[in-house]
């Protein structure tokens, strides 16, 4: 594995689930960050079935699963008063839920994981200039204080919201901000709250939220309409037990808060995600309000369709062309993921009177019906994505009983066929299943390294036809 080809900038979700796919496509490379060593902070704690299945892929689940505390149902409230519930059974994974696990324990896992495989973060290492010269990136990067040259094939700035990865090499990134301030803390809670379930109430005075940590509770709490605090960056154990009181339920104590921080709602997209040879990943790319928590999944999934595209390249196995489609395809998902929490967002926290009312009312019917709520709880779990009409196939697919990826597929191209298939021109690099396809009218169901559907045929020679008009031989 060559070391010298790749450099990740950000050895944070992003960064460090790259470098972890990368190396499970058979690839390595070299991973830097500014800081001295993992954050310890909370940060992220909402993790989706989809990203799930990626670190399934990868070997770590199980760990995950272990630590975290697995949500089963979201409870609605205006103020006490229950509006609706809804199940999250309706997710189409293995991981019919939401697993609740703070980010510095995310971190942890992943480079316990790199380090098994003897990949080691290179901390205080910040990157001060690049330039994309023809078949090469050259960097200047400040290591242990030190000014260092370092030269790359491809560059992958994994390097957050103020990515300089991003403005040094003049990506745009258009941000949209929102007026409404939370107060985000975790804490430890005595009452009678469930650990399997969310709670979100919404009051004429905010949006108020609590989730179930495995020890702890995460609140997020709107203080921009709350006259007494729209001002305050940090809560008191008894501001937040008063803020409690009012708008949501008596006889919920906190007794400790372990972490709190504040931030605004924004929503923020880089104009493109590749340029030459720099690519842009997680935060750097997109950046997300941080009560959507879709920020860190997103990260790991844009790490993990990147990956199999980059190990192909960096392998000879297909043209740099296949990597323009990292950018048509993460940037396009981003970009639909921001739109819809954008919407929630306003819903949620509408200071209209109005619409405050239509919300209530609202979401107190459409969560009744259930193919709605399976609709919503995909798209929150991002189990809907599906690339089968990207560029990487110039033809419209049919989507069969909406079945858009096979997460069982953990590596490299595999072929699902109804019937014994005795024809062997198929590329070698080709793995065949046979008699493992029943929901579609076509015999052949050809699925990405990443797992997604490609492509449904009826011969061979489609899917022969399919990596000739791609140039991927390997
Ligand atoms: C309070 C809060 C709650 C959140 N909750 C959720 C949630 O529940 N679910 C969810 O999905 N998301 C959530 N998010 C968002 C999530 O935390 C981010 O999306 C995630 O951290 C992005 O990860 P990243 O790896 O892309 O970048 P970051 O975590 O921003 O890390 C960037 C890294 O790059 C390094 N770096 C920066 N510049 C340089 C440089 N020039 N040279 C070298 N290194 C550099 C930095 O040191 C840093 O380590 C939350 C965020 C916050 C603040």
């Amino acid at each position: 594995m060559n070391n010298n080809e790749i450099l990740i900038v950000g050895a944070t979700p992003t960064g460090l689930s790259l470098a972890l796919a990368l190396h499970h496509h058979g690839v390595n490379c070299r991973i830097i960050d500014g800081n001295s060593g993992p954050a310890n902070t909370s940060k992220a704690i909402f993790v989706n079935a989809r990203t799930l299945e990626v670190c399934d892929a990868m070997g770590f689940v199980e760990p995950m699963v272990a630590l975290g505390q697995q949500i089963k149902e979201i409870k609605l409230y205006s103020e006490d008063k229950l509006l609706n519930h809804a199940d999250f059974s309706g997710i189409e994974s293995k991981f019919n839920f939401l697993l609740t696990l703070p980010q510095a324990q995310i971190e942890q896992l992943l480079l316990d994981q790199l380090h098994q495989k003897n990949i080691v973060v290179e901390w205080n290492t910040s990157v001060q200039s690049i330039q994309d010269v023809e078949d090469k990136v050259n960097l200047v990067c400040t290591q242990q204080g030190k000014s260092q040259q370092i030269t790359a094939k491809w560059v992958v700035g994994c390097d957050g919201y103020n990515s300089q990865v991003r403005d040094l090499s003049q990506f745009e990134y258009q941000c949209y901000s929102l007026p409404q301030k939370f107060v985000v803390a975790d804490v430890e809670i005595e009452g009678n709250i469930n650990k399997n379930e969310i709670s979100v109430a919404f009051s004429s005075k905010g949006v108020l939220l609590f989730a179930p940590l495995k020890k702890l509770f995460r609140v997020f709490i709107e203080v921009s309409n709350d006259g007494h605090f729209c001002n305050v960056d940090q809560l008191t154990i008894s501001d937040l037990n008063c803020i409690i009181q009012e708008r949501f339920k008596s006889g919920l104590n906190i007794v400790a808060i372990n972490w709190q921080s504040s931030f605004k709602l924004h929503e923020c997209l880089a104009d493109k995600f590749k340029k030459g040879r720099i690519f842009l990943a997680g935060d750097a790319a997109h950046s997300h309000s941080p009560g959507d928590g879709q920020g860190l999944n997103t990260g790991i999934q844009d790490a993990w369709g990147l990956s199999w595209m980059l190990a192909h390249v960096v392998k000879n196995q297909a043209n740099k062309e296949l990597l323009d489609l990292y950018n048509s395809e993460r940037r396009g998902i981003a970009n639909n993921i921001l739109k819809r929490s954008g919407g929630l967002n306003k819903i949620a926290s509408t200071n209209n009177k109005f619409l405050q009312l239509l919300r209530n009312f609202g979401v107190g019917g459409i969560l009744n019906i259930e193919i709605v709520r399976n609709k919503i709880a995909n798209s929150v779990a991002q189990t809907d994505i599906c690339y089968m009409n990207s560029s990487l196939l110039n033809s419209n697919q049919v989507l069969y009983q909406n079945k858009n990826r096979h997460p069982e597929n953990k590596n490299g191209w595999l072929l699902l066929s109804k019937d014994i298939i005795t024809e062997s021109d198929l590329p070698k690099f080709v793995t065949i299943e046979q008699n493992s396809i029943n929901w579609s009218d076509q015999a052949l169901c050809l699925i990405r390294p990443d797992g997604y559907i490609a492509m449904y045929a009826d011969s061979l020679f489609e899917v022969t036809s399919f990596f000739l008009e791609n140039q991927i031989h390997g």
